[in-house]
């Protein structure tokens, strides 16, 4: 049975533009896996470590008939032929290629190394956005909204944070 599958791409290191065109193509080539969709490329500031460089960032639609622990294997592999390599003690470093699963169909799974959908998925602007693009449809199953509701949400929750603090001196006669 095939499912439709999205992953959020990101990238800070090298050429991320042909990075991202690489892994897109073996993704599509890969056995079970055809790529349906791809977002535009976004550049984004980096969170966390915020001394680097910024980010590009996309997202892609897959319909797949691979389990979700293989893709996310299929994901390490692509990250790993593209030179990224984990530091334990360095969180959101800087990154050839980050492949993170947002959605796999319906699925809920929460183990050690494989969360789905993806848990900073309804928070991060730069995910939701290009998410958005391909798929403002498509729900999250535990929070029961759509990607585009989700991307409203925290694009309003945005402003309120950045808007300028509304004065109320003004006195009525
Ligand atoms: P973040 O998860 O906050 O975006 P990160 O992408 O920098 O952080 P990584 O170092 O790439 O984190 O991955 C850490 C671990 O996350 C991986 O070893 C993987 O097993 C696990 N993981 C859990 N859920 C997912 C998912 N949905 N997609 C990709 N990796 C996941
Ligand atoms: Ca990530
Ligand atoms: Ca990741």
């Amino acid at each position: 049975m095939t499912e439709i599958a999205y992953i959020g791409l990101g990238s800070n290191i090298g050429d991320r533009r042909k990075t991202f065109d690489a892994a897109l193509l073996t993704l599509d080539r890969a056995d079970g896996i055809s790529v349906e969709a791809v977002s535009r490329y976004i550049e984004t500031e980096p969170i966390g470590q915020p001394d680097q460089d910024r980010f590009l960032n996309a997202a892609v639609k897959l319909e797949v008939d691979i389990t979700a622990r293989r893709l996310l294997k299929l994901c390490q592999s692509i990250e790993e032929q593209h030179g990224r390599q984990r530091s334990e003690d360095i969180v959101w470093g800087p990154r050839t290629l980050d492949l993170d699963i947002l959605l796999f169909g319906s699925l809920i799974c929460d183990e050690h190394d494989l969360i789905v959908p993806h848990p900073h998925l309804p928070t991060r602007r730069f995910v939701l956005g290009p998410l958005a693009e391909i798929a403002p449809n498509a729900i999250h199953p535990v929070l029961n909204l759509t990607i585009g509701e989700l991307n409203e949400r925290v694009l309003a929750s945005e402003n309120r944070e950045y808007s300028p603090s509304v004065s109320c001196s003004s006195s009525k006669p």
